[in-house]
């Protein structure tokens, strides 16, 4: 019997400014037996690692929802747990729901850390209502969200915090069936650039699987050598597993924050079967009963609901503005001052659309609204706004009737090929060809859009596969999937 290791969780800090996550982040380093005996120097790689009751624990470094917001812009999340940081002596901020909003969008299990509890006059209670009237129902406030009281300055509270994330952790993975060694390696990109000397750098979480120096790398079509591997504490190291936080020196470019990164090994084996067995052992990450994380239901773009992130001026427009939006809205996200990035890239993933009522656009923000191809507009009359919303809600119900589902499968293995990963399916309706435009559905929720480049048959290249048959797909652009998701094409009625 293989062992099984529940892998290493991946951890994010959001807040408000200055509530004091950059301090956390700190106090949970200065917890690091490994980084103390090192003389406290640790590599700056994007994230780092601490061993917590035996336990490794790794943290993305740069906190905030616009880092967290990027890192998730294709799609995968690279974080595991959230932890979302609220300073008791200054409560829900503008930048605290944000943070929600995104947490809940990425869907995964969070925590809260109530900062700051060194400071005189505060009031836990108060805080705690604040969090559920934004629907974060901690503890004893209608909801199971934990709650830990922190105070960073006088190091109180850290080994609760860390003790409530592995717990978090492993209730969320008791589904977790082991490794089965064939699902590839995969990383994710959480920084990138060039240095002078070195090249292009990458600093990187392994997903899944291992890393090791020598392999070729696969990100965004681009193909590249992993030339050395240096970890947190600035080691040069031979293989990094999954949950590990790397530096990758050798790639042929920099990549985009958010890229996958995938790993053949040797490239001539087709399957690639051979080179995943070093995986073993090293915990799984498609686990089953993933999608039962403990959260909130997410509104999402699933056809049935408009998902909408809202930016007034002011806190008088935004709750007209709020009062009067139609039934079919979801709002994700509202708040006051300009469309920021992460407002776009929250749209992006959560397939909303982005109406702002007399605020600006950045040039940069309204360009990357086009190239993630997001709806967005703004508005000086709040009757024009309250319209076209109100227009773009009711088309949604003839949408909804003019759709035909073509064929429907559902992912029952995952694994690599040469260079992309595949998507073992069972079609259990219709048919698939190549060339059909999919959507990926986990739930309710829609999770992707891809074209499927190639379909294969018992190891053949076929043109189409149908109802009752088994298959693997290649979905581009690659689509994190989990296994139990749905593949669906669907074609438009046309309406004479
Ligand atoms: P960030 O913007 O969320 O990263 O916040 P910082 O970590 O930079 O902290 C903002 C301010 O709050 C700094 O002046 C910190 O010294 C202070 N701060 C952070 N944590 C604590 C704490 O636990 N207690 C107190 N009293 N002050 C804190």
């Amino acid at each position: 019997m293989k062992k099984i290791i529940l892998k290493t969780p991946v951890v994010t800090i959001l807040g408000h400014v200055d509530h004091g996550k950059t301090t956390l982040l700190d106090a949970v380093r200065g917890t690091n037996v490994a980084t103390r005996e090192a003389g406290g120097i640790t590599q700056k790689i994007g994230a780092f690692q601490i061993i917590h009751k035996k336990k490794k624990i790794t943290f993305i470094d740069t906190p905030g929802h616009e880092a967290f917001a990027k890192m998730r812009s294709r799609g995968a999340s690279a974080a595991d747990i959230a932890v979302l940081v609220v300073a008791v002596n200054d409560g829900v901020q503008p930048q605290t729901k944000e943070s929600i909003a995104h947490i809940k969008a990425a869907n995964i299990p969070h925590l809260v850390a109530l900062t700051k509890t060194d400071l005189p006059n505060i009031s836990l209670e108060k805080i705690k209502k604040q969090l559920s009237v934004e629907g974060v129902l901690v503890e004893g406030y209608g909801g199971d969200i934990v709650c830990v009281p922190v105070s960073a300055k006088e190091k109180q509270g850290i080994e609760e915090l860390l003790d409530m994330i592995l717990l978090i952790w492993e209730m969320n993975y008791k589904g977790n069936k082991g490794d089965k060694g064939n699902q590839g390696n995969r990383f994710i990109v959480i920084e990138s650039y060039m240095n002078n000397k070195i090249g292009p750098l990458i600093h990187a979480i392994v997903r899944q699987g291992v890393l090791k120096t020598g392999e070729k790398i696969y990100i965004d079509g681009r193909e590249g050598k992993i030339r050395a591997l240096i970890n947190d504490r600035g080691e040069k190291i031979t293989q990094a597993v999954v949950g590990d936080p790397v530096e990758i020196q050798g790639f042929t470019t920099v990549p985009v924050v958010g890229s996958i990164g995938t790993t053949s090994g040797d490239d001539k084996e087709s399957s690639g079967s051979k080179d995943f067995a070093a995986s073993e052992n090293q915990g799984e990450d498609k686990i089953e009963g993933e999608e039962k994380a403990e959260v909130e239901e997410v509104p999402t773009g699933d056809g049935k609901r408009l998902p909408l992130i809202l930016r007034a001026d002011n806190e008088g427009s935004l709750e007209a503005i709020k009062a009067s939006l139609p039934s079919e809205i979801d709002l994700i996200l509202s708040g006051t001052g300009n469309i920021s990035e992460s407002d776009i890239l929250l749209a992006k993933t959560t397939r909303a659309f982005v109406v702002g009522f007399n605020v600006r656009i950045e040039k940069s923000v309204a360009k990357l609204g086009e190239t993630e191809g997001v709806m967005v507009k703004t508005y000086e009359i709040i009757y024009e706004l309250l319209e076209e919303v109100g227009e773009v809600a009711e088309s949604i119900h003839e949408v909804l009737a003019t759709e035909k589902i073509t064929g429907r499968a559902e992912i029952v293995q995952d694994f690599l090929g040469t260079k992309f990963r595949i998507a073992g399916c069972r079609v259990r309706e219709g048919k698939f060809m190549i060339g059909d435009k999919v959507r990926v559905e986990r739930g309710e929720k829609v999770i992707g859009e891809a074209k499927i480049t190639s379909i294969k048959s018992f190891k053949e290249d076929v043109q189409r596969v149908s109802m009752g048959n088994e298959c693997g797909i290649v979905l581009s652009p690659e689509v994190d999937f989990r296994l139990k998701d749905v593949i669906i094409c669907a074609h438009p009625i046309v309406k004479k």
